[in-house]
C-alpha cells in the first residue's frame, strides 16, 4: 500500500498543529512537527537545541541544512507508519526540494503526497497566538477557544503549560513576514501539481477538522 504523506501550510497560528494532532489520532498517522522537536531540543540544552535557539526566539528559520538532516533521520526511524503529517516542513524552496528527495529515497514511488493549506488572515493570527498555551509534550491549547480542563495544566501529560517565547507580538510579526516571504510561495508549487486542499482556518476547530476530512474523503485518502 502507498504511504500517505501530507504537508501543512498556513501562517503561524492558523491551526496546523491542532488539526494535525486530530487527524493523526483519528487515522493513526504520525505527526512530524519540526517546531516541536526543536523546542524539546532547546529544553534539553542539546547541541542542536543550542544551535537552533537563537533563530527560534527571533522568529527566523533555522538553517535548512540542519532541518533537512533532522527530518530525514526522524523519517528513517519511523518508516513503518501508514501515513505522515509534516507540520511546519517544508518551509522554503530549498526544504521543499529536499523534502521530495527524502520521501523518494525512503519510500521509492510508493507514496501519495498532498498539501493542506489552512488559510487565515494576519489579524486573526495575533488573537490566536496571543492566547496560545503550549505543553512540552506537544499538546496545544487556547485560553478561550480550546482551554485545558484544569487551568494551565496539560490534559494529556499533566505538566504545566507555558507561553512560547516566540509568541510575543514582535516575534509573531517576524514569523508572519518569514511565512509570507519564504513559505507561502511553496503553495504555488503544490497548486501546479494539483495536489493541494485549501481550508478556511477561521472556522471553529471541529468544523475545520470536518472540512479537512470531507476533502480527504472525496480524494479517497481516508475511509
Ligand atoms: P499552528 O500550528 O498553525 O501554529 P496551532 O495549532 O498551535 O497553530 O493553533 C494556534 C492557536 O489557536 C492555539 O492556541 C490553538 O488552540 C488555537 N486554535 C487552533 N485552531 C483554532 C480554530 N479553528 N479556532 C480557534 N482557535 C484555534
Ligand atoms: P512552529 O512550531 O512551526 O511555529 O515553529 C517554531 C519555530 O521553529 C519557527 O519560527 C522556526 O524558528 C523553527 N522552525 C520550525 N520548523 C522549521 C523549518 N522547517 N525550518 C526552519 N526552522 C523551523
Amino acid at each position: 500500500m502507498k504511504k500517505k504523506i501530507f504537508v501543512f501550510f498556513g501562517p503561524p497560528g492558523s491551526g496546523k498543529g491542532t488539526q494535525a494532532d486530530l487527524l493523526c489520532q483519528a487515522q493513526r498517522w504520525l505527526k512530524i512537527s519540526v517546531g516541536e522537536i526543536l523546542r524539546q531540543e532547546i529544553k534539553n540544552n542539546s547541541q542542536l537545541g543550542r544551535k537552533a535557539e537563537k533563530y527560534v526566539v527571533q522568529g527566523r528559520l533555522v538553517p535548512s541544512t540542519i532541518i533537512n538532516v533532522l527530518v530525514k533521520n526522524f523519517l528513517k526511524k519511523n518508516i513503518n507508519r501508514r501515513g505522515y503529517i509534516f507540520d511546519g516542513y517544508p518551509r522554503n524552496i530549498e526544504q521543499n526540494n529536499n523534502f521530495l528527495k527524502i520521501i523518494k529515497s525512503v519510500f521509492g514511488d510508493k507514496f501519495d503526497a498532498y498539501a493542506i493549506e489552512i488559510f487565515l488572515k494576519d489579524n486573526e493570527v495575533k488573537d490566536r497566538l496571543g492566547n496560545r498555551r503550549a505543553c512540552i509534550c506537544g499538546a496545544v491549547y487556547h485560553t478561550k477557544y480550546n482551554p485545558p480542563k484544569k487551568k494551565n495544566i496539560c490534559d494529556i501529560c499533566g505538566k504545566k503549560l507555558f507561553i512560547r517565547k516566540d509568541d510575543k507580538p514582535n516575534v509573531v510579526l517576524q514569523r508572519l513576514k518569514v511565512y509570507h516571504q519564504e513559505s507561502e510561495p511553496l503553495i504555488a508549487y503544490w497548486e501546479k501539481l494539483g495536489k493541494i486542499i485549501k481550508i478556511d482556518g477561521k472556522k471553529s476547530i471541529p468544523v475545520v477538522q470536518k472540512n479537512i476530512i470531507k476533502e480527504l474523503e472525496s480524494l479517497g485518502l481516508v475511509r
